[in-house]
């Protein structure tokens, strides 16, 4: 089996815990193989940096590389996180795009690519994540390197139309096409990219998903990432009767529990779920002392546009609906900005009667699928979820939503709170289902085996080409026979 090299932005080293679910993603494609996983040590310097720091384990090798003050600025906070992240979350209005930080994009992946290439057999597969990283394949090429590379965007791909408000998009967005596979969350993002290569003149095949461009050729697919179901579902069950939480159960004195679970980020809709549940409790008063709101929110990217504005007027709307509607024994919104651990956040899922999962935009949204999957199956809770997260594509079980319409996800949460048993059991029945069937490592095999299987695609369309192509001068000659 060809070794896997993994590339993403931020590496987690042996002991180091990180709960995101790129790590857990990143694990799972790694476990059981020869490997190696690159990416930036967390660490910023006041100079140029040190030599990578290298860890090597007996199948998994690990790369941490530092990055400087400027490029940690230009690269990470400012062109990754201020310009890619609202643009391809469909907010070019909260985009600061300036070429400096494009500068120090270009030079981190070429950094990146340099580390890389380094330590890069012939044999190596290479899988590279996320919007960090989108030129990695084209350094890699230039580099002499010829290896089935792959990316995965693990954020929404919105029209052409947005892409292309994007500066010298061909240099970031267009460079995606040196990658032999490029994947996806939602068929939705991968016609959209489609729909982008051929404004670049990039002619496709078969169903539209293989491109030519440039010299180049590019498989463009959908692989909506997973989570681990099993595992999650155990630690729900275990963490139930933690002290933790028998005290959360405790402090509800018996009300119903909704829960909102998001890092502080415009893209997950938090206002309006706000003003939605503000709805709720004005239209219909019989909820009033009777459900208790907990919205978990870590803060996040505070110096990036758009976000202080959003916490203030997050705060000042938990503060007026507390102040209108709270009782000196009920409290309506319990709003926590903190960071619970994966146990913890399994059986605060486990109790709550309903998870309101309202973005405006996102990828996936893997606290939909760890809601679902740590659910007592017997009696379990309700997703409300945006039909503008990735996950709606699959968990059709949930009460989809438009997070725009207050009204609507007003009266979801409603129907969520007094939607009989037996329809719930059928509901989280049929999302348990989709996620354990297609969960994190199946997410992660059917990728690297597509990469894998990349090259050897297209020569099964050329011979089908071949097959088809119009006879040349030559074949018409007469007397000569055609086979
Ligand atoms: N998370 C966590 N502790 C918290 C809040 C969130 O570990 O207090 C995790 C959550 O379990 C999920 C991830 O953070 O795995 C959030 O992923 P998601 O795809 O929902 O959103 P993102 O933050 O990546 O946009």
């Amino acid at each position: 089996m060809a070794r896997l090299v993994i590339v993403s932005n931020r590496v987690a080293l042996p002991g180091e815990k990180r709960a995101g679910g790129l790590a857990v993603a990143v694990k799972a494609a790694l476990r059981g193989r020869q490997g190696v996983w690159c990416g930036w040590s967390g660490r910023v310097t006041e100079e140029t940096p040190a030599a990578p720091e290298i860890i090597e384990g007996r199948n998994l090798s690990y790369v941490a590389l530092d990055l400087n003050i400027d490029d940690h600025q230009e690269y990470y906070n400012g062109f990754a996180n201020s310009v890619l992240w609202p643009l391809l979350h469909y907010r070019v209005d909260l985009a600061e795009y300036s070429r400096a930080d494009l500068s120090g994009y270009i030079r981190v992946n070429s950094y990146f690519a340099d580390q890389v290439s380094k330590i890069l057999q012939p044999d190596d597969i290479v899988w590279v994540h996320d919007y960090h990283l989108m030129r990695l394949a084209l350094e890699l090429r230039a580099r002499g390197h010829d290896n089935p590379i792959g990316f995965f965007l693990h954020i929404p791909c919105p029209p052409p139309d947005i892409l292309q408000a994007l500066p010298k998009h061909a240099e970031t967005l267009g460079a995606l096409a040196a990658f032999d596979l490029v994947g996806f969350q939602t068929d939705n993002d991968t016609d959209n990219y489609g729909k982008y290569l051929e404004t670049r003149g990039a002619s496709p095949s078969r169903g539209g998903r293989y491109f030519e461009i440039e010299g180049r050729r590019v498989q463009i697919d959908t692989f909506p990432v997973g989570i681990e179901t099993a595992i999650y579902a155990r630690a729900a069950r275990a963490a139930a009767h933690s002290p933790f939480i028998t005290d959360l159960l405790a402090s509800l004195g018996g009300r119903s529990l909704l829960l909102g679970v998001d890092r502080l980020d415009y893209s997950k809709g938090i206002v309006q779920r706000l003003q939605a549940f503000e709805h709720l409790l004005d239209e219909q008063p019989k909820w009033r002392g009777a459900t208790t709101f907990l919205q978990i929110t870590p803060k996040s990217r505070e110096r990036a546009a758009g976000y202080k504005e959003m916490e203030d007027l997050v705060t000042a709307l938990v503060g007026h609906i507390n102040g209108q509607y709270g009782e000196a024994a009920w409290t309506p919104i319990r709003y926590v900005n903190r960071s619970y651990s994966r146990r913890q956040l399994a059986g605060i899922y486990r109790c709550a009667q309903a998870a309101l999962v309202t973005p405006l935009r996102d990828g996936m949204n893997l606290v939909a699928k760890e809601f679902v999957a740590a659910q007592d199956e017997s009696d379990p809770g309700v997703l409300v979820l945006s039909q503008f997260a990735g996950a709606a594509a699959e968990l059709d079980g949930a009460l989809i939503v438009n997070p725009h319409e207050k009204e609507a996800v007003s009266a979801a949460i409603g129907h969520a709170l007094t939607m009989p048993k037996e329809e719930r059991i059928s509901r989280h029945a049929r999302m348990l289902a989709r996620i354990s069937d297609y969960d994190v490592t199946r997410w992660a095999e059917t990728f690297v085996a597509r990469l894998a299987e990349a090259r050897h695609k297209w020569s099964l369309i050329d011979g089908i080409r071949h097959i088809f192509a119009p006879r040349t001068a030559d074949a018409r000659r007469p007397g000569r026979r055609i086979g």
